[in-house]
């Protein structure tokens, strides 16, 4: 047990569920405070009941959410966020609102709370990257009008803010940058690559290649990345800290190690690349290792391995 109340917005989501399982299994308290717009129930059922988590349905959007907290906090986390870019698109300017006047809502209940607040920023801040591997003192290459930007300038907005109150207020905070993070829990149809090719490999379906396939993604599974949140969150550093996994891939290299894992005989379908789509990316992780003593356990073969095995089981364990 301890006397920690944390708050986590985006709790029902894929990371923010499994970040609420760690949180409350080392003794701390869990406020989840989430709009179940892209997150679900079932994410966080097996926490129902437990004496040291509460479930609140708000949008952070809208004012008011400090009036359904009971009692203090001591950290407030924001992964509010549409996170999938189909869903983000689809959605400009719920984006743009909840990177802004949402983070905002919640560095207020931080600061009136006296509580520490956490960030998940995104590898999006360095847009297409003229730099390679992504350090953090990149300030990366964003274009500001382009479809990508309601999430890309939303998260750098949401970044500008922390800092400002930070300076300003001196409020405790904590900026992560996250890179490409699959596992269980991922939503088969929420358009990301991972959760694409494992459906369409599972299902005997073309698995859909965007552009030529020769852009790279590095992919990190979900228990390495919730770990280096909580080194983050509970070490003295402000950061940004990227946490990621520098083992980078091509997409025709990732369906071709899905097809393998899968033992799927799905065709390979080529189809046009979204606009400012990044060509390369890759977390540089020094800071992480040196200031948080984090890198990451799990690579792509085995997490992948993990991720197909909990699709099979569950989301497809009716066909
Ligand atoms: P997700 O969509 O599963 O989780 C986001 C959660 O936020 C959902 O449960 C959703 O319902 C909730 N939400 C959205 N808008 C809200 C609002 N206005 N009020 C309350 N709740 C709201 O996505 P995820 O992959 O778990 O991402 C979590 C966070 O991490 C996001 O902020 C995302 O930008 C960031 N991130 C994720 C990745 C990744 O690879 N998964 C990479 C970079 C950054
Ligand atoms: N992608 C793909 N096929 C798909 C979905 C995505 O080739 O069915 C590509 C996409 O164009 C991008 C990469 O895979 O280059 C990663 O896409 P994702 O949406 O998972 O995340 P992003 O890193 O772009 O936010």
């Amino acid at each position: 047990m301890s006397d920690r109340r944390i708050l986590v917005a985006g709790g029902a989501g894929f990371l923010g569920s499994h970040l609420c399982d760690r949180l409350v299994d080392r003794g701390d308290h869990v406020i989840c405070v989430d709009d179940l717009s892209t997150g679900r129930s079932e994410n966080i059922a097996q926490l129902a009941g437990h004496d040291r988590f509460e479930f609140v349905e708000f949008d952070i959007v809208g004012s008011g959410l400090d009036a359904s907290i009971s009692d203090g906090v001591t950290d407030v986390m924001q992964l509010a966020s549409p996170a999938a870019p189909p869903e983000y698109l689809r959605r400009p300017l719920d984006t743009l609102a909840v990177n802004s006047t949402g983070t905002k809502h919640l560095l207020d209940i931080a600061e009136r709370h006296g509580a520490r607040f956490f960030l998940a920023s995104t590898s999006e801040v360095y847009g297409d990257p003229l730099v390679h591997p992504q350090v953090e003192e990149y300030w990366g290459n964003v274009n500001p009008i382009g479809e990508r930007s309601v999430y890309d300038e939303g998260k750098r907005f949401s970044e500008a803010l922390t800092m400002a109150y930070h300076r300003a207020n001196d409020l405790d905070v904590r900026i992560v940058r996250i890179f490409n993070t699959y596992g269980p829990r991922m939503q088969a149809n929420d358009g990301r690559v991972v959760t694409n090719f494992v459906s369409q490999a599972l299902n005997g379906d073309p698995l859909t290649i965007y552009g030529d396939g020769n852009q790279t993604r590095s992919f990190c599974y979900v228990a390495d990345e919730i770990e280096g949140f909580l080194r983050l969150l509970d070490g003295p550093h402000t950061g940004p800290i990227n946490i990621g996994n520098p083992n980078e891939f091509t997409m025709l290299e990732l369906a071709t190690l899905v097809l393998e894992l899968t033992g799927s005989g799905s065709a390979v379908e080529y189809r046009p690349l979204p606009s400012d789509d990044p060509k390369l990316r890759q977390p540089d992780i020094t800071r992480a290792r040196e200031l948080l003593g984090w890198s990451p356990e799990v690579q792509l073969r085995e997490g992948l391995g993990r991720t197909i095995d909990w699709f099979r089981s569950s989301v497809f364990a009716s066909d």
